[in-house]
């Protein structure tokens, strides 16, 4: 048995002061109790402590692609994943798995909105928590039926929390959106959607010029249907609390209200916006209406900088600065993200193992908020499972 100390735990409800966790010789919390003055023998935490980070939209798979560098488009991106990636042997993807994971659990980052499209073979996460969002991602017709075939195989594999992802409406007809987004609902899954992510697909979408995505994807099937804005796509497809909207850079306040009033949640990627010459979406309309938010780094080849502070901190430097955003940002990157990821695990729940953010010698939000943007030091605290120790290292 091990027991801990903590002099300040944040939550967006305000502070919680000395706090005793009681862990067993695994490193799974017994106990969550306010210090009695009594105890002795523990490891003392003397400053804030916090969730670690959610990176709520990341595509783990592609972190050893070869030759991104030279990808200065997004549609070059995509038929290059579509068209090549299919024929890289496992070991790359499994490669490419622990070293996404590796590379995002140096940043502090322990949950992950993780969107796949081959089958995860595991290792699932050596992050604490997450979720896996199998992709279809239609291009043609046979991709299409291959990749819904393996949704399948997916949704019954293995014992993860899982999700659905629909690449996005120019690459998976409208019909079979429709579907999958009907059959999570019956599965209560969650559906993690691209959408508004560029001006040439709203242009497209919205003029109605279904051959311009014919010139780019030759093969993919474009359905022609009667939409005007991303609002009635919303409609049209009945997303709703179970849906996850990445990007929204096109949104109108007029889309936004519709998002709120669903009470569907958004994943805000800006670094990989601004990486593909995209505008930002309307950051303060979207803290404004309290609409629920994550933060995402999007895919960690194509974003070149791939560090979820980094998305953070244009947020806050799109919002000027303002205090009140703050709380809001930070809330993102930590409890709320979990909420839009519908992951209940913190890293302080009871069984859970103890796994969190400490920083030293603080105990105030304002003094948290300011740390942390202004690049503090911080440490993750974890349960070392194999030795029965806390472990301590600097992200
Ligand atoms: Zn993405």
């Amino acid at each position: 048995m091990k027991k801990i100390r903590i002099s300040a735990l944040y939550k967006p409800t305000g502070i919680e002061r000395d706090i005793l966790l009681i862990l067993n010789d695994e490193g799974r919390i017994l106990e969550k109790t306010k210090f009695d003055g009594i105890t002795n023998d523990y490891t003392f935490l003397d400053g804030i402590v916090f969730p670690t980070l959610v990176n709520a939209h990341t595509h783990i798979e592609l972190t050893e692609f070869e030759n991104v560098g030279k990808i200065g488009n997004l549609w070059d991106w995509i038929l290059l994943v579509v068209k090549n990636k299919r024929s890289y042997p496992e070991e790359k993807f499994k490669n490419s798995i622990s070293h996404g994971e590796n590379f995002f659990l140096n940043q502090g980052v322990c949950c992950i909105g993780d969107v796949r499209s081959v089958l995860p073979e595991g290792p699932y996460f050596s992050c604490t928590s997450g979720r896996i969002f199998f992709e279809v991602l239609g291009y043609s017709e046979e991709i299409l039926q291959a990749k819904l075939k393996a949704m399948e195989t997916f949704l019954t594999s293995c014992n993860i929390d899982k999700g659905i992802s629909i690449h996005s409406l120019y690459t998976t007809p409208f019909s079979v959106a429709s579907d999958l987004i009907k059959m999570a609902e019956k599965k209560g899954l969650p559906v993690m959607i691209h959408l508004g992510e560029t001006k040439f697909e709203s242009e497209l979408f919205f003029q109605k010029d279904v051959n311009g995505f014919k010139k780019i994807f030759p093969d993919c099937e474009f359905e022609r249907i009667d939409i005007s804005s991303y609002g009635d796509i919303i409609e049209k497809l009945n997303f709703n609390e179970n849906t996850v909207l990445v990007h929204c850079v096109e949104f109108t306040k007029k889309d936004f209200d519709i998002v709120k009033k669903e009470g569907i949640s958004v994943v805000l990627c800006p670094c990989s916006n601004l990486y593909w010459g995209e505008n930002l979406p309307d950051f303060r309309y979207i803290m404004d209406r309290e609409i629920n938010f994550a933060v995402g780094t999007d895919s960690p080849l194509t974003n070149g900088i791939m560090n979820l502070r980094e998305d953070a901190n244009l947020i806050l430097k799109n919002v000027n600065y303002e205090e009140k955003y703050y709380k809001k940002i930070f809330d993102a990157l930590t409890y709320l993200g979990r909420k839009v990821l519908k992951i209940s695990s913190t890293g302080l729940n009871k069984n859970e193992l103890f796994t969190v953010l400490f920083i030293p010698n603080i105990y105030t939000e304002e003094r948290l908020y300011d740390a942390f943007f202004n690049g503090g030091k911080i440490f993750l605290i974890q349960s070392d499972t194999k030795n029965g120790q806390i472990f301590k290292k600097q992200v």
